[in-house]
């Protein structure tokens, strides 16, 4: 699948390395644990969790009377599995009943733009009626691009000019949608954080409007990280945490990367589930996280 081919080197990074030392080891000691540590921090999986995991792990080992090394593996990722599946039942995108609006957070560079383009296609597979609306107003190009992107999902797209004001742009996205009769709105955001205090006030411009032209309505904000970046991407997450409400969040690249561990310290250390992941850069290239697919990928 999809999934498993890209996330090839975050096995061969991971698993992979943790299957050689397990072999190499026969009977369990302390010094396995260490190389376990290593390689789950190496796997960027993050400090914090890597020491949970590797605490629940011993105990596991003791409480089941674990002697073989080899026998680790299976403990190991089921232990993975459980910790991914505590918000198994919060990934699904808050988007019923209609109308709904999910806004899209993020840096530049991310994959913002792509992943409003492939969402936007997917939940029209669906069945869904979706609208974009272009809250990035900073750059034309960037306009034209979600266009373009829009385009090709097949969706309608509001737009204002160039560095006009964003909050406008979703005050007349929301105004569309309800004339619409649209199931789902899909806000771009600006993703300049070289300025951290626009950046933020103008997610907060645009959130006070939301709040008073749609109320009590669904509500979804997705914080897009490149999975690329490894504990950056969960730096940057929890700079967003500290002024927007994330519902979710997005990890693009994924495919290709061998910091696919990413997911677990996203997980554990925002506790907001991933619910969606980028895959590749084709407009079908968006999934929907699952903790079984995903460790399977990795570990079988
Ligand atoms: P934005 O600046 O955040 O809006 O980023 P873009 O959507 O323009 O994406 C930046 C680059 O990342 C583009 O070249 C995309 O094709 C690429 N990209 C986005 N998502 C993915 C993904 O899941 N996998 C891969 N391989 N590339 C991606």
């Amino acid at each position: 699948s999809k999934l498993k081919e890209g996330l090839e080197k975050t096995r061969k990074g991971m698993a992979e390395k943790i299957d050689s030392i397990l072999k190499s080891y026969g009977k369990i000691d302390n010094g396995l644990f260490d190389e376990l540590e290593e390689i789950l921090v190496t796997s960027d999986v993050g400090i914090n969790t890597t020491m949970d995991i590797i605490e629940r792990l011993k105990t596991k080992v003791k409480e089941n009377k674990v002697t073989e090394a080899i026998e680790v593996k299976e403990l190991l990722k089921n232990e993975i599995k459980d910790i991914l599946n505590e918000k198994e039942k919060d990934r699904e995108l808050n988007i019923e009943p209609s109308p709904a609006i999910v806004l899209v957070v993020g840096v530049n560079g991310v994959g913002k733009t792509t992943t409003i383009g492939k969402l936007a296609y997917n939940l029209r597979e669906e069945g869904k009626r979706v609208l974009i609306a272009a809250g990035d107003t900073f750059r034309a190009a960037a306009i034209e691009q979600l266009g373009e992107w829009s385009k090709r999902a097949g969706v309608d797209m509001i737009a204002h000019q160039e560095n006009s004001d964003p909050a406008a742009v979703i005050f007349d996205g929301i105004q569309a949608a309800k004339a619409r009769k649209t199931d789902v709105l899909i806000c771009d955001t600006a993703g300049r954080l070289h300025n951290k205090k626009n950046l933020m006030n103008e997610l907060n411009k645009i959130f006070r409007v939301v709040e008073r032209e749609y109320g009590d309505a669904r509500r979804e904000v997705l914080l897009v990280v490149d999975a690329t970046t490894g504990q950056n991407a969960l730096i940057q997450a929890k700079e967003f945490q500290e002024v927007c409400n994330i519902s979710g969040i997005v990890l693009t690249k994924l495919d290709g990367t061998a910091k696919g561990g990413v997911v677990i310290a996203l997980q554990t250390e925002l506790n907001v589930p991933v619910k969606l992941i980028g895959v590749g850069e084709g407009i079908e290239d968006l999934q929907k996280f699952n903790t079984d697919d995903f460790v399977d990928a990795i570990f079988d």
